[in-house]
This record gives structure tokens, sequence and C-alpha cells, in this order.
């Protein structure tokens, strides 16, 4: 009889958990499920409203910031239209599985195509802008004429609407070729300049599989974030339909993101949402903080460091023959070479005493875990200079080099095949999306 009671009551408890359970998934999916047509929809899992005064940049291709989004969630967005037929077909696709997405308009496709401007507003989407010529060189042009194609764009845009308060104040620089005077006067009127956080190279010569590889694959590598696509090509059309299954499939959630109003509160957050993965170290994202523009690009002509940098050891210097050997192996391998690093004080060498350094040895970098004060200093050094070091200076310098070569092949196998040299000259890798 108890055992009996207890049984029950079990499965009562198991019951109302199911229940329970079931009512948040169906609470969080609610207007899949109210998609018409289609039960099984991926739908729009809810709506994300963002104040672009609050966070003026967002995209970790390019930013520090992206939207304060959980993990599996996805934020759709399409650039470069209006243009029929592709992007009326996007709109119904989208419209079968009851997603919401982000438009980045070209105003002179609005001007041309100013129905299909409408129809992306009538569906519910976000529309933002994208430039009035989608020129690929606002991170070039005098900012005057890249202020001008933000606001020919935007009144375009605007015009093809027919109604001011249809569009978001979100706009992506074409190409994604950024200028911080592009990016402030932007802020300056309040809009939210969108970068993404992966693309899916569909505005290349690509099939339509290769672009559903790299949309999975790149969002499978974040786990979540603003995917770029493009609504004016085939290649994304043909794409779209299976992006959309595999999303639902793989529990992937679409954002839809909308602006602030008066009456509509941005959604609250806190700031370390607005970071991809805070902690992580593991994921490889392209931040770009503002670093000033180095003197990287005239790299070739900057004079080696002075033998009187480094290596200096009681006032003499030491000769490090191995490590230098093996920079020469590096020099000559295939390892990507780091742009020369702005040293802290130039000599004055000949110029074209540079071009024959070979590249810093590989131990330079590596983080030496049982060491001496005295050999942490002779290690740190680079191996550039023993080229021009005839010889070890004296018997206490001899005994350094050896010891230091032994502490050098005892952290390179410390640290097997890593090389962390740091690419400080790379700027953001310029897209050309047409
Ligand atoms: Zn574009």
């Amino acid at each position: 009889m108890g055992k009996a009671l207890s049984r029950n009551r079990a499965r009562q408890i198991a019951v109302l958990a199911v229940s329970v359970l079931a009512t948040g998934i169906v609470s969080g999916s609610a207007r899949a499920a109210d998609c018409p047509g289609n039960p099984g929809a991926l739908g729009t899992s809810r709506t994300l409203v963002v104040d672009p005064r609050e966070h003026t940049r967002i995209g970790t291709m390019q930013y520090a910031e992206t939207l304060p989004l959980q993990d599996h969630e996805v934020v759709l967005t399409f650039d470069d239209g209006p243009l029929p037929p592709h992007s009326t077909q996007v709109l119904d696709i989208l419209a079968s599985q009851c997603v919401k997405a982000t438009f980045f308009i070209i105003g002179r496709m609005a001007r041309d195509y100013p129905e299909g401007v409408r129809k992306v507003r009538d569906a519910g989407h976000s529309i933002g802008t994208h430039s009035q010529n989608h020129p690929l060189s606002m991170n070039r042009m005098p900012i005057e004429r890249a202020r001008q194609e933000i606001d020919d764009g935007i009144a375009a845009t605007t015009a093809a609407l027919d109604d001011a308060g249809g569009l978001a104040p979100f706009f992506r620089i074409p190409g994604l070729l950024r200028a911080e005077g592009v990016e402030d006067y932007l802020a300056s009127k309040g809009i939210q300049t969108w970068s993404a956080d992966f693309p899916a190279d569909d505005w290349r010569h690509v099939s339509s599989s290769r672009v559903y590889d790299l949309a999975m694959s790149r969002l499978e590598a974040k786990g979540k974030g603003i995917l770029l696509l493009h609504d004016i090509q085939a290649r994304t059309v043909a794409a779209l339909p299976r992006i959309l299954r595999e999303l639902k499939a793989r529990g992937y959630r679409i954002v839809h993101v909308e602006q602030s109003t008066p009456d509509r509160p941005a959604t609250p957050t806190e700031p370390q949402q607005w970071q991809l993965h805070p902690t992580s170290e593991t994921v490889a994202i392209s931040h770009w903080p503002k670093i000033p523009n180095f003197v990287f690009a005239s790299a070739e002509t900057l004079v080696a460091p002075a033998v009187s940098d480094s290596d200096w050891r009681d006032g003499r210097l030491v000769s490090l023959p191995e490590s230098f050997d093996r920079s020469r192996r590096l020099a000559r391998g295939a390892v990507p070479l780091p742009l020369a690093a702005p040293w802290p004080r130039l000599s004055p060498l000949p110029a074209s005493a540079a071009i024959t350094l070979p590249v810093p040895a590989q131990d330079i970098f590596e983080i030496q875990e049982k060491s001496s004060p005295a050999t942490q200093q002779a290690v740190i050094p680079s191996a550039h200079h023993a080229e021009r070091i005839a010889a070890p200076v004296g018997n206490d310098a001899d005994a350094t080099a050896m010891r230091i070569s032994i502490d050098a092949s005892a952290s390179k196998r410390m640290i097997p095949g890593s090389l962390p040299i740091a690419e400080p000259g790379l700027k953001p890798v310029p897209l050309t999306a047409r």
C-alpha cells in the first residue's frame, strides 16, 4: 500500500516536472508554435531591444562588443538589398519559418526598388542602412563624403518607406571598411554601427553549400552571434532554407533586434553580456580595439635595434649561437613572420642592415619555468644580434651562453609547437563585400 502510494507520488512528481519543462520550452519558442502553417518552424524566440546610444559599435569581427546574446542565439542580417527576385525570395523563406531579421538597405537600391523596402518593413523585419552607393572606400574617403553617403542612404530608404519611423538607427559600413571618423559621426547621430560576428562569404563566387558550411561552422565556433548574409545573392537564397533547418535541428534560437524608443525601453543587460566570451581565451575572436595606426606600413625601412638594446650581462655581450641557428631556420621556413616591432630605441645603423637580419628566435616568446633571474635577463634579449657578435666575450660569457642554450632547449620541450608570435601590425581583414 505504502509502496503503491509512493510510486503514485513519484509518477505525479515526474509528470509535474515534465509539464514544467514543457511549459518552459513552449514559452521559449511561443512564436515558433504560432507560425501559421508550419508548426515545426524555427520561429523567432525573442525580441532584443537595444539603445544604440549605449553601445555604439557591435560585432566581434571588428569591435570589442557585440549584441548581448545568450548561448545558441543568432541574429540574422542581410545586406545590399533590396534586389528582386532574390530579396523577395529571402523574405518568403524567412516568412515560412516565422524568422525576423535585420536588413541593411543600400540607398540606391531603395530608390530603384522602393516596394522591396516596404516589403521588408511589412514583414516585420528591422531596417538599417548601408550607405547610398556602397563605396568600398569609407575607410579612406574624406569624412564629408562619408557623411554624405550615410545621410543619402538614410534619406533614400526613408523615402522608400514613406515613413521615417520605419527605419532603425542601425548602419553597416560597406565592406566593413571601418573608420573612426565614420563611426563617430554615426554615434553622434544616435546610430549604432553594426559589424558582425561571422560572415558566410556569400558575396564570393562560392557554391550555396559552401555558404551553408561556412555559416554553420563559424556559428558553431562562436556558439552565438550576428550572421552576415546578402539578400541579393542567388547562392544565399539557395542556402538559406538549409541554414534555417539546421539552426532549428541544432537548437539555435533566432533573436530579433529592435531599437528602443521612449515608450519601449531597452532590454535590461549587464555590460559583460555585450562581450562575446568575457572569460574565455580559447575562442579566436577578431578583437580590433582602437590600435593607433602604427608605423608598420613602412616596416621595411625601420632600422635594426642597436646592440646596446639588449644582450647585456654584467656589462658584457652574450652570444646565443644555438638560438641564432634556430632563428635562421625559422627565417627560411614557412612560419609567418611578425612584422617588425617598434623598438624602444632606434640605433643609427644604416637602414639596409635591417633587411638582412634574421627573425627573432622562438625562444624569445617562450616562458622560462625554471630559470634564475640572471638567465632570464640573458634569455629575453633577442638573437638578432648574434650575427654581428663575432665571439663570446669571455669565459663567463661562454658558460652563460651554454646555460642559456640548455634552458632554451628545455623550454622548447615544455611548449611543443607553440609559437605565440603576435601580429601587431595586422589590420582588420577588409571584406570585399559587394
Ligand atoms: Zn554590402
